[in-house]
């Protein structure tokens, strides 16, 4: 294997390298987002059944005082039959009338209550379908977010032992040239030249130096400084 062949498979490695350190990095953001959704879920659902026991609450709560009300209205009217007192009877009337306004607004509440806790109560199968489905996509993604961890980290072991091979074969010249180009720069380090083209940064070469490059000598692109490998 030429000089510049070992340099091209190098360079692919090296950013598949990068891509998987890349990839692997974004794990625990991936994670933390889904289980923020989930949390989402959690919420709601719990929200839901919180309305509920409000609304049951402030039924009962608005029963009782309608049972007041309407007690002290019979109590108003029956004392109503007693008096003889003109101001005073006018007096009781207007109390009556804000007694009945109350009890009107009260039944007005309770209905309106009622509706709402049958609405909720309707859509009680929706939210557990909700809330059970967002359970499953948490566990489905933690599952694949393992597999595929797995995965790349053996991609990983697999690629960098690949790396290490083919960099032992590299002749002890350019070796000592591409591993301090590699601590500087990484993957972008090398760069593939096509039809005499730098493929890292565009310049173009002489055909005489592209000749070279393909009889596997390698070579620094002058712009950008990248070692260069033949593309095909
Ligand atoms: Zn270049």
């Amino acid at each position: 294997m030429s000089a510049t062949a070992i340099l091209r498979e190098c360079h692919r490695l090296r950013m598949h390298i990068r891509e998987l350190l890349a990839e692997i990095d974004r794990g625990p953001r991936l994670l933390r987002e889904q289980q923020q959704e989930l949390e989402h879920a959690r919420a709601a659902h719990q929200a839901h059944y919180e309305a509920i026991t409000k609304l049951k609450l402030k039924q009962r709560e608005d029963e009782g005082t309608l049972k007041q009300t309407e007690s002290r209205l019979a109590k108003l009217e029956d004392q109503l039959t007693s008096i003889t007192v003109q101001k005073e009877y006018t007096a009781k009337l207007s109390e009556i009338e804000q007694a009945k306004a109350k009890k009107s607004a009260l039944e007005d509440a309770i209905l309106a209550t009622i509706m709402e806790l049958e609405e909720k109560t309707a859509a009680t199968a929706a939210v557990e379908k909700q809330w059970s489905q967002a359970q499953e996509d948490f566990q489905r993604f933690q599952l694949e977010a393992a597999e595929r961890l797995e995965r790349m980290k053996n991609d990983l072991e697999t690629s960098q032992a690949e790396l290490a091979r083919y960099e032992a074969e590299l002749p002890a010249d350019l070796k000592r040239i591409y591993d301090s180009l590699v601590k500087a720069k990484g993957p972008d380090a090398l760069a593939g030249a096509r039809n005499r083209i730098c493929q890292g940064c565009r310049t173009a070469m002489t055909e005489a130096e592209f000749g070279e490059l393909r009889r596997g000598e390698y070579r620094i692109c002058t712009r950008c400084g990248r070692l260069l490998y033949p593309l095909e």
